[in-house]
């Protein structure tokens, strides 16, 4: 068997596929269902990772053509950006939660941010020096280009506790809003494996930040969603970046308590003076030049922190001179 492919549970494979970016290899997972074949998520739509997917199916004795059932975690690049090619080669009966399917159409017709009012306004409220950096730049290279093909209308809506059956095997649906907001893992009871897309990643907290037109409060969503999985019973985590691993609780409570430190970090900042979310996302993560994406993604995940403090009524935000302002309570 070639190293792109690994069994880790009887008939459940891991494969591994390339992408052209940070991290540079997502894990998609191929379940044997006897007589029937499901795979969770797809890869990025480039040519290199079609053929290792192609190439990994045909080593355990399937090929992409077999593929019965689709399931997307959710709609990013890396997850679902395959999904119309591997439908068209199938047929496969293709699975995703409604708010993603909103999202993938957002993607697939979002102009520039320049020319989105809305964007621009709320670049500016927070703080975000548009003019230091090139506004185009904010549109991730994939987007508008092959590499994301994602079928626009699932087959079917996945919903939280729907038990999809699947040949001899049955996955159980659970939806876990916060890194996205239709974000769904995937539960094998009898197995107790369960596939965690980017919801649980073992070494990287995956990211979670407020943008416009996503929901208002994503880490109390995120949050909320570590403390549903860990009611499963769970002996094999299968996540889309990084090893396989075995205590899903354990993870969830660490990536609980990381969100909390950071909030009670920005807190802190915000007890020596109100500020926007731009400036508490530079003492947090630092001045020094970065690629524009990192300094976005440190922004606006800064403000996830911030608005769940206003929720949770340990900061409010109020609005000064043009900027959206938050202090502590
Ligand atoms: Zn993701």
């Amino acid at each position: 068997m070639p190293a792109k492919i690994t069994e880790v549970h009887p008939g459940i494979y891991e494969v591994f596929l390339p992408l052209p970016m940070r991290p540079t290899i997502v894990n998609v997972y191929l379940v044997d269902c006897h007589g029937a074949w499901a795979l969770i998520d797809t890869g990025m739509n480039t040519a290199d990772s079609f053929a290792t997917l192609s190439e990994a199916l045909e080593s355990v004795g399937t090929r992409v053509q077999d593929l019965d059932v689709l399931f997307g975690t959710h709609h990013h690049v890396d997850h679902f950006g395959t999904s119309a090619t591997i439908k068209k080669h199938s047929g496969a009966t293709t699975l995703l939660h409604k708010l993603e399917q909103e999202r993938v159409n957002r993607m697939l017709t979002l102009g520039p941010p320049s020319s989105n009012p809305d964007a621009m306004a709320f670049f500016t409220t927070h703080g975000f020096p548009i003019d230091k950096y090139p506004i185009e730049g904010m549109r991730p290279a994939w987007m508008g280009s092959d590499m994301y093909n994602p079928l626009p209308v699932p087959d079917k809506y996945l919903s939280d506790g729907d038990i999809v059956p699947v040949g001899d095997r049955e996955f159980e649906v659970i939806w876990t809003p916060g890194h996205s907001p239709g974000h769904c893992v995937i539960y094998l009871r009898k197995e107790k494996v369960l596939i965690v897309g980017d919801h649980l990643l073992p070494k990287i907290t995956p990211h979670v930040g407020v943008y416009p037109s996503s929901p208002s409060n994503p880490l109390g969503d995120f949050l909320a969603s570590q403390l549903k999985v860990q009611k499963f019973d769970v002996e094999l985590v299968l996540p889309a970046h990084g090893g396989v691993y075995q205590d899903h609780r354990h993870r969830a409570n660490q990536l609980i308590e990381h969100h909390r430190y950071r909030e009670a970090e920005m807190l802190d900042i915000l007890k020596r003076r109100p500020r926007c979310a731009f400036e508490v996302a530079e003492e947090v993560f630092g001045t020094d030049d970065r690629p524009m994406f990192h300094v976005m993604a440190a922004t606006f995940e800064t403000l996830a922190h911030l608005e769940l403090a206003c929720v949770e009524g340990r900061a409010h935000k109020s609005l000064r001179d043009g900027r959206t302002v938050f202090q502590t309570v």
